[in-house]
């Protein structure tokens, strides 16, 4: 082989040689820009997985949250319920206190000019039907209405009190 020719050989091939480095260089520019793109998706996904895994633990919180609000709500309930019923007792305690405070005060009584006809029967005062006060109430009564004697609590001597007295009276003593 000549020379020249042998010159020529090694010349293509040196051509070759560099077509060939130069394709393999932009395979590797090409995958590597691949394997980046990969690995920065694998990034994104582990920051929606973390995203979710704390998204999650948050809903779980808000849920164990929840049930604790809610078992205090039932329990604020129930102790309301419990808050009206002695209302309810006390209203009615105080209600029996009012009714019996009129008669156990210093009895106010009615002057005997204003009294037409008896507190109870409401029949018109006449020279037949006198008028009488019950020593506990006050109220002017007929006699037919205030025909019983009673000692008072402020008073151990029996004294004319109306019906509606005498029962209070009876109920009061009997119970003590
Ligand atoms: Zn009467
Ligand atoms: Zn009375």
């Amino acid at each position: 082989m000549k020379l020249s020719e042998q010159l020529t050989d090694v010349e293509r091939q040196r051509i070759t040689s560099e077509r060939d480095a130069k394709t393999e260089k932009e395979w590797r520019t090409t995958l590597q820009k691949l394997i980046d793109e990969q690995q920065e998706h694998i990034t994104q996904l582990q920051q929606q997985l973390e995203n979710t895994r704390q998204t999650s633990n948050a809903s779980l919180k808000i849920q164990n949250e929840n049930q604790i609000l809610k078992k205090k709500c039932s329990d604020y309930e129930l102790s309301l319920e419990e808050v009206g019923k002695q209302l309810q007792d006390s209203k009615l305690e105080v209600d029996g206190l009012k009714e019996n405070t009129g008669r156990l005060k210093e009895a106010v009584w009615t002057s005997d000019k204003d009294a037409v006809e008896c507190h109870q029967c409401s029949k018109p005062f006449s020279v037949a039907r006198r008028k009488h006060h019950c020593r506990c109430c006050g109220e002017i009564f007929c006699s037919n209405c205030s025909n019983n004697e009673m000692p008072l609590p402020s008073n151990k001597k029996p004294v004319r009190v109306c019906d509606s007295c005498q029962a209070y009276l009876l109920e009061r003593y009997s119970a003590t």
